[in-house]
């Protein structure tokens, strides 16, 4: 497996395997790989003849009091990880190479960017949008991977590929969990372990409501207020927000009628986490 950092050695690695007849996978990471990571990358073995996963951590979708500079990082790991699983390169550009001096171009995707993630973290779906839309143009990937664990993140997107035409298949891969159920994310290593295991409440609140929507709930307001007291009654866990929209449109709903996705973020500590599931009303 090879390992380059400059836009002008991707395209030519990516130019000699089209040369030789093949189709282009990518998997955008910001690294500190995990399980999760890895099973994007084995879905995009699957599916392309090679395989590129980028390891950059974007600075434009961090805002000014988030984690950018303490963000977990290790490219030899990384790099081991990825071969495991079939890589054929890892892309791993300094800031520098994406963002020369004198940038100034950035995509917006709008309406479903307004809420959830979007709403708490000012400006980062504009970050992920706009290096999102330069991976794909340095690349050019047949396929490209995303997680359902970023379930807003994957449908703006698609959203995006859509709206601007972009000829890729968008291929979103269900989230890979430990086996207590929390959702794998590089941002666990920040847990001690007494948080690590108040942030079981995550997946346990998910589970509750969707035992409670099996039972035949169906008022999105009930819902909301099972989930919010179970995390409330941890004493380590901070809600951002919980929140349920219509999926895949994020349009408002008070009664489920047809898919809806359940999100939430919650903080212990400095961490936050988030985590969500599809509810089949
Ligand atoms: P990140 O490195 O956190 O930006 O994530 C890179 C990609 O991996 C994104 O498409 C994420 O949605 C995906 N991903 C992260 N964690 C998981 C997980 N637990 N299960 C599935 N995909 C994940």
């Amino acid at each position: 497996m090879k390992i380059v950092h400059t836009i002008a050695e991707i395209r030519e690695f990516v130019r000699q395997a089209r040369l030789a007849g093949c189709t282009v996978g990518l998997v955008p990471t910001m690294g500190y790989l995990h399980e999760g990571h890895l099973e994007l990358m084995r879905r995009a073995r699957e599916r392309c003849g090679i395989v590129v996963a980028s390891v950059f951590v974007n600075p434009t979708q961090f805002g000014p009091n988030e984690d950018l500079a303490r963000y977990p990082r290790d490219l030899e790991r990384d790099a081991r990880l990825a071969a495991e699983v079939g890589v054929d390169v890892i892309f791993n550009p300094p800031v520098e190479e994406m963002y020369p001096p004198g940038y100034c171009t950035y995509v917006d995707v709008e309406r479903i960017t307004e809420n959830m993630c979007g709403a708490s973290r000012p400006g980062h779906f504009r970050g992920v949008a706009t290096v999102v839309t330069k991976l794909f143009n340095i690349v050019r990937p047949d396929a490209a991977f995303f997680g359902q664990k970023d379930a807003q993140q994957a449908l703006v997107i698609r959203r995006m590929a859509a709206d601007l035409n972009m000829d890729l298949e968008i291929v979103t891969v269900p989230t890979v969990r430990e086996p207590d159920g929390l959702a794998m994310s590089s941002r666990n290593v920040y847990l001690d372990p007494e948080q690590r295991r108040a942030a079981l409440v995550l997946a346990g609140s998910l589970d509750r409501a969707v035992e409670a929507v099996r039972a035949g709930e169906r008022d999105v307001l009930q819902i909301r207020r099972l989930v919010e007291e179970l995390i409330r009654a941890e004493p380590l866990a901070r809600i951002d927000y919980v929140e349920i929209y219509s999926y895949p449109g994020l349009e408002p709903v008070e009664r489920l009628q047809g898919q809806a996705l359940l999100a939430l973020a919650v903080k212990f500590g400095q961490t936050r986490l988030i985590d969500n599931v599809i509810l089949e009303g």
